[in-house]
């Protein structure tokens, strides 16, 4: 543990000892505090108020039993989780992981993240997560339906919409979400923006499908600019093959990148012309098939099997947009030797903090997620207020909305590590001023 501050160190040592299986948890935790030690120190209020133990334990964490008949009527049992970390600024707000690797340290760590990046939006949102081990991978359509049912039939005594507004995340995409929406509307007898990500017929907003890979660009964007550089003529690789890939694709093409890498958790393509992300689409989203089948699409590209050697391709632009701790030490290592000049996160936590040592320690530029990955949440937060005021906007309106909300966090992140000492590290001005927000907000609400 590299803290220096005695309170932060002894938050962070209590929380180890409480939870020291939840490894993802605890990383995610310590690379905030790492940023905290200035702002800490500068104010004794947060200590004398114990802002940061508050901060680090979840308001409340419910775990339930998801039981579902299969097509083969065997009755099959899921773990469900629901944290609720953060409601000092919001209603808890974050999506629903379906993925086997789900527990509740993942489910923790996404949660604690969700509070800054929220904050960061600056649109009144708390900070929450759920989702299951169910994996939805091969599962047909009723099965899906029947474990979303069930999933609900539980979930919606804890969530409403000036309660907790979940949305989709990995493996929960608009499918996911309209199943879960109709059971919700059943039990309740009430139609609410209770959930976001929702079909365009049922109250969802143009523009969140493609939110989070857009604004990851535009963030990306201004970073670049801010640095004297920009997506023109770059080459770009962008790790995943899912909703956040997709759409990042499309964004830095038109920002005059070129895509030359992207992957699933079998394996990469590599396309030197340049990967059509609506090819992307038809395989993902249409299909439901592997990236290996881009082949089928362009025969010239390259398939190289298992996914972690997609950063040996050499680029100038890294868009981690998978999932956890998928670019290591290693792979950061092979970036700054092939002439990389920045990298974006636009998964959750895809770098270790080993390899944001070595990317940082490199001179490269690094954004972290839960800044340059915000314009998902931030876009469902527009779709509550569409929802809330019963309107909605076009799709250039959203657009126009997201693009000064990512420039608006980008340069909220800059100043906060300038003010605090450390300009131009992106990192630990997302930390500073999510933090400063939200124990703003717990300071003027008492102990709580
Ligand atoms: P999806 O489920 O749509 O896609 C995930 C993609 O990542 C799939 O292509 C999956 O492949 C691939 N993948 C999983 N593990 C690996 C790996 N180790 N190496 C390479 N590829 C892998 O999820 P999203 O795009 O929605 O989410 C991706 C990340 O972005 C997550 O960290 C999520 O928390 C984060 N995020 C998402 C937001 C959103 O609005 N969707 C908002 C903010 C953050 P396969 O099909 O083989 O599993």
């Amino acid at each position: 543990m590299s803290l220096k501050n005695a309170y932060l160190k002894s938050v962070m040592e209590g929380l180890k000892a409480r939870n020291g299986h939840e490894k993802e948890f605890l990383q995610a935790v310590e690379e905030v505090l790492e940023s905290l030690e200035p702002v800490v120190e500068a104010d004794p209020r947060y200590e004398q108020q114990n802002i940061v133990g508050r901060i680090v334990e979840p308001e409340r964490a419910i775990l339930f039993r998801v039981p579902w008949v299969d097509d083969n009527g065997v009755v099959q049992v899921n773990r469900g989780y629901r944290v609720q970390f953060n409601s000092a600024i919001g209603p808890y707000k974050g999506g629903l992981r379906l993925h086997p690797t789900v527990n509740l340290s993942v489910i923790k760590f996404l949660g604690f993240e969700q509070i800054f990046k929220n904050a960061l939006t600056t649109l009144p949102m708390g900070g929450g997560k759920g989702g299951s081990d169910f994996d939805p991978k091969g599962k047909s359509d009723g099965e899906i339906m029947r474990f979303c049912q069930s999933f609900m039939n539980e979930l919606y005594r804890h969530i409403g919409p000036d309660t907790d507004v979940p949305a989709g995340d990995i493996g929960v995409g608009a499918r996911e979400i309209g199943y879960l929406f109709g059971q919700y509307k059943k039990l309740r007898n009430e139609w609410t923006g209770v959930l976001t990500g929702k079909g365009l017929s049922y109250g969802g907003s143009l523009a969140r499908t493609e939110a989070t890979g857009f604004g990851l660009c535009y963030f990306a964007d201004a970073q670049l600019h801010d640095n004297g550089q920009s997506f023109e003529g770059k080459r770009v690789v962008i790790s995943g093959s899912g909703n956040v890939a997709i759409y990042a694709n499309q964004k830095c093409t038109q920002l005059g990148g070129k895509v030359i890498a992207m992957s699933d958790s079998n394996g990469y393509i590599v396309d030197e012309n340049g990967i059509d992300y609506k090819v992307i689409q038809e395989i993902k989203e249409v299909k439901r098939a592997r990236i290996k089948t881009y082949l089928d699409y362009v025969p010239t590209a390259k398939y190289v099997e298992g996914c972690s050697g997609i950063w040996t391709v050499a680029c100038d632009i890294a868009l981690p947009c998978a999932t956890q701790n998928e670019l290591d030490e290693e792979g950061a290592k092979a970036l700054i030797a092939n002439g990389c000049i920045g990298v974006f996160e636009g998964a959750n936590m895809p770098c270790t903090p080993e390899a944001i040592t070595a990317i940082k320690g490199a001179g490269l530029m690094f954004s972290p997620a839960k800044a340059s990955n915000a314009g998902g949440v931030a876009t469902s937060g527009l779709e509550m207020s569409q929802n809330s005021g019963r309107i909605s906007w076009t799709f250039e309106e959203v657009d126009a909305k997201l693009k000064n909300i990512m420039e608006g966090i980008y340069k909220a992140c800059a100043d906060a590590a300038e003010k605090y000492g450390m300009k131009g590290d992106i990192q630990a001005g997302a930390n500073i001023a999510g933090f400063l927000k939200v124990a703003d907000a717990m300071l003027w609400q008492g102990i709580c």
